[in-house]
């Protein structure tokens, strides 16, 4: 099970994601958790990445490309993997297609995720995230004390990403629009492409993407 989660920012990859790992025993592999990671931990990668994540630009295609091939290449990829925020641009698709060549010929079934502009926007500025674990939360029908400690792991450290501001999340969506929707026609011409509506429940979004899974199997 070999999975691209496409999509703008704020359209429940990463809830998806987390679901489909769970359900499956696959890693998600998030290049903007992996980011986040390098910034915590303030290592050189980190620090050349901080100030570019927080002002909601791209990390450069051949960063990224290199640190997705080291992730893919490890044995709890070999059975399949979600990729999750990657691929963002035309070069990373390109060079994403040479690592899954080099890896063994993986064929990857791509999802977008689509939901509109001022949806996402709603969604994101109302996004908050534990800083222990990753769970996500939303404070759209929660105030922050509701969500205090992490259902999941306890922490006490909820926290609002610092690009989820509604200025930072606009540039992200313009970024989104130029650089990677046309990744929707890379795909398309390829053939294993999907659409999803984005606007369902977090449940009916995991039935369809089941369902694809199913049709396969029949
Ligand atoms: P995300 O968590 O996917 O929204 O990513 C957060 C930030 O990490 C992005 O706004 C970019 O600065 C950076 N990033 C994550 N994935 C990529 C990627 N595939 N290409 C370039 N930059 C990325």
């Amino acid at each position: 099970m070999y999975i691209i989660l496409l999509g703008a920012p704020g359209v429940g990859k990463g809830t998806q994601s987390k679901r489909l790992m769970t359900k499956h025993g696959i890693p998600q592999i998030s290049t903007g958790d992996i980011l986040r990671a390098e910034v915590k931990k303030e290592s050189t990668l980190g620090k050349r990445v901080k100030e570019i994540m927080a002002n909601g630009e791209l990390v450069s295609d051949d960063l990224i490309l290199e640190i997705v091939e080291r992730r893919l290449s490890q044995a709890d990829c070999a059975a399949g993997f979600i990729l999750d925020g990657f691929p963002r641009t035309i070069p990373q698709a390109e060079g994403l297609d040479e690592i899954l060549r080099r890896l063994d010929n993986i064929s990857v079934k791509v999802i977008e995720i689509s939901v509109d502009d001022a949806e996402i926007i709603k969604r994101l500025t109302s996004r908050r995230v534990c800083g222990n674990c990753g769970t996500l939360y939303s404070i759209l029908n929660k105030t922050l004390a509701d969500l205090i400690p992490c259902e999941k792991c306890g922490s006490k450290d909820i926290f609002q990403r610092r690009d989820d501001t509604e200025e930072t999340i606009k540039k992200r969506l313009g970024i989104y629009h130029e650089t990677t929707a046309p990744l929707i026609g890379y795909y398309k011409a390829k053939g294993d492409f999907h659409s999803i509506n984005g606007l369902q429940t977090v449940e009916e979004v995991s039935a369809d993407i089941a369902g694809l899974f199913a049709k396969q199997l029949t």
